[in-house]
């Protein structure tokens, strides 16, 4: 955030400051001065500054965490984790499970804090380097380290067994310049969208290339578990592995994939200049290139039933990434008559539960914010909702209690009302 509109945003705190009594500006002058001393000197890979930024904040954002919200547990609130966090890093918190617990369970790296902080901090992002400092500690807990290690093994999150299922759908995808990364949790549970992808490749005469079985996971699930080193293993190997096949473009169904690709590796030291789109912007670009048309799809006997329909953003997809457009502008396209934006959408969307590590630490409380965010689309009415995410799929395929809702990926969607 810039300067001016830093200064413009607080105005209102300078003019509370002005006006308090002189004890209280004695205090927080004091307070300013002495600000060093509650700095880590130690070699963290926390950043203490913002964490006690953060944790003296009066948890301003709490109202829109999804965490706090679902569990009502203060200790997943945003400002008590970086509290928690701040604590662990500086040795005044004993590193039990009971304590690291909150920090791991209670955040789904949805960045939802970051649309009203004063700072502009996504707590997720802060608890990243508190978690890489306890698993460099060993002192995480059994699951998060099973988990860790499971990436170490497979060199993503399932077998190879278990990715084999989706292999044959992406026999096809065997050359051309533009690489599709299937992401691990499309690959493991839902090929209908590499289906999907290989009738619109077809339909636009696009060559594509995709290696299922030599690509490794992005890496992202790595970084959620303090695993920076496996990480970076993870990153060097695609980077290497696009490299050798001359790759001009990445296109990814997966949003976390996509961010990692395109963002994250940068993070870890690992910059290149492969552009990265998600599938959303891919197909966006087809369509205003005229290479494939949209067809009205509100009479299609496939949908009888299931109108309104609705979009969930996914939070990485729309506030990490900033994909907004693309995805309703297709929609929109689509459905002119029964599209039904959400109240929470866009930049203010709601976590889908599945983000972070909370499915695998805590899957009662993933499966309660899942839950939570499918009643903000029932109470409006909507019969289907598409989503961007495979893992947003997963959650609320997993939640949609007596069928409620019809919930299908926008590329599997789209691949129904395509012509040429
Ligand atoms: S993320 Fe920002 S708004 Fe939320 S508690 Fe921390 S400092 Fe306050
Ligand atoms: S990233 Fe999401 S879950 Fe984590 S503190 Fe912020 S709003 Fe809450």
């Amino acid at each position: 955030m810039g300067k001016a509109r830093k200064l413009k945003k607080n105005s209102y705190l300078i003019k509370a400051v002005l006006k308090s009594k002189f004890s209280i500006k004695r205090n927080l002058l004091q307070g300013f001065r002495d600000r060093k001393k509650y700095y880590s000197k130690l070699d963290t890979n926390a950043d203490i500054k913002s964490l006690m930024y953060c944790m003296l904040c009066p948890n301003m954002c709490r109202f829109d965490c999804p965490a706090v919200q679902a569990s009502k547990n203060e200790s997943h609130s945003p400002a008590m984790k970086a509290k928690i966090g701040y604590l662990l890093e500086m040795g005044k918190l004993e590193k039990t499970n009971e304590n690291i617990n909150p920090i791991i369970e209670g955040c789904v790296h949805c960045s939802a804090c970051k649309e009203w902080c004063f700072f502009d901090f996504a707590v997720g992002d802060l608890l990243d380097g508190v978690i890489e400092d306890l698993y460099l500690q060993e002192r995480l807990p059994e699951n998060v380290l099973e988990f860790s290690n499971r990436i170490r093994n497979n060199n993503g999150l399932y077998d190879l067994e278990h990715l084999k299922k989706s292999t044959k759908e992406l026999e096809t995808f065997s050359k051309g310049e533009i690489y599709y990364f299937p992401g691990c949790v499309t690959m493991g549970n839902n090929t209908n969208v590499i289906t999907a992808i290989k009738k619109i490749a077809l339909i636009t005469n696009t060559e594509i290339i995709s290696k299922p079985l030599e690509r490794w996971c992005c890496g992202a699930p790595s970084i959620y578990s303090g695993d920076v080193e496996k990480a970076k293993g993870l990153a060097y190997h695609n980077l290497e592995h696009f490299r050798s096949l001359g790759i001009k473009m990445i296109i990814c169904e997966c949003p976390e994939c996509a961010y990692m690709l395109k963002e994250g590796y940068k993070k870890i030291g690992f910059d290149h200049k492969i552009p990265v789109y998600h599938l959303s912007e891919w197909i966006y670009q087809l369509v205003e290139n005229k290479k494939i048309k949209l067809l009205n799809a509100e009479n299609s006997k496939l949908l009888e039933n299931s109108f309104p329909i609705s979009y969930h953003d996914p939070c990485v997809l729309a506030r990490k990434m900033n994909v907004i457009d693309a995805p309703y502008k297709l929609l929109e396209k689509m459905f002119p008559n029964e599209f039904k934006e959400n109240l929470y959408s866009k930049k203010l969307t709601h976590c889908c539960g599945f983000g972070g590590l909370v499915n695998i630490v805590n899957s009662k409380l993933a499966n309660t914010i899942s839950i939570n965010r499918l009643e903000e689309f029932d109470k409006e009415g909507i019969k289907t909702i598409v989503t961007g995410c495979p893992t947003c799929w997963y959650s609320f395929m997993k939640n949609n209690k007596d069928l409620k809702f019809e919930i299908i990926d926008i590329v599997e969607l789209i691949a129904n009302f395509v012509k040429k």
